[in-house]
């Protein structure tokens, strides 16, 4: 059983965001990149499906620039067998991207696709759920544990107050949630034989899709700056604080 991982290069998680003086999008010139926190749970998940037997191959498919090829050999150094960089410098919004998995999807004929529950750029959370609308493929949104045994699959959520456990047939959509798992380091000899798995590139015209973004962004603003504390010197002034400045009681 062949799966298919998408992952997205964003912006580091460590790295502080910042606004483009024009207000067009965040920086992303010099910024530290990587892969998207929730696609390595995904290609880890992927990668823990194989050592056990249960799947036979794990591809790694990225949709963005040239750079992305560096993410997807971190995919590769993880533990993904191949890699597809669907390459394009166009802004891909998620129906972009759903529509570009799709035609990969019926390239490589998987049984399975993980994705992230979501990018931590955009916080969309929406290309899982479209490409499992677009195959008409079933779907487990926001897994914390997967189960596989033959043809069936068993995906636990966490969801308010509980946890959901949904049985599903394959072929499936998948998006993990951030206690799947925790991914492996890449090691040293693992990133070198990295370099040497196959990473094809093609692009959104081969594929035969439109990436056209759908939306306009208008604006990108910074969130309000927080206002520095004060102390108070007692009780009763915190109190006539919060009633008279505040006005919270
Ligand atoms: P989003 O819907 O943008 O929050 O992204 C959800 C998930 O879709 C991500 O965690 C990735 O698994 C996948 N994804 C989003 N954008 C891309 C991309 N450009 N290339 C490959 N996979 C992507």
């Amino acid at each position: 059983m062949k799966v298919l991982v998408p992952i997205k290069r964003v912006v580091d998680y460590n790295v502080k965001v910042r606004v483009k003086s024009d207000h067009s999008a965040v920086e992303t010139a010099n910024v530290k990149m990587s892969m998207n926190p929730f696609d390595e749970i995904a290609v880890e998940e992927a990668v823990r499906m194989k050592e056990k037997g249960l799947a036979t191959e794990v591809v790694a498919v990225s949709c963005g620039t040239t750079a992305c090829q560096e993410t997807l050999r971190t995919a590769l150094a993880i533990g993904a067998d191949r890699a597809i960089l669907v390459e394009t410098e166009v802004e891909l919004q998620p129906l972009a991207v759903a529509k570009l998995i799709k035609a990969v999807v019926e390239q490589e004929g998987p049984r399975l696709v993980v994705l992230g529950k979501q990018a931590i750029d955009d916080d969309a959370n929406q290309t899982g759920q479209m490409l499992a609308a677009l195959l008409n493929w079933p779907q487990a949104t926001f897994a914390s544990k997967v189960e596989l045994a033959g043809d069936q699959v068993q995906v636990t959520r966490e969801i308010d107050g509980g946890l959901e456990t949904l049985a599903l047939t394959l072929p499936a959509v998948i998006t993990t949630d951030l206690r799947l798992n925790e991914p492996r380091y890449a090691t040293l000899p693992n990133i070198m034989k990295a370099k040497k798995k196959p990473l094809d590139t093609t692009k959104p015209e081969t594929l035969g899709v439109d990436v056209a973004p759908r939306l306009k962004t208008l604006r990108v603003e910074e969130p309000p700056k927080r206002q520095g504390g004060g102390k108070v010197a007692d009780v009763a002034e915190l109190v006539a604080k919060l009633k008279n400045e505040a006005k919270v009681i």
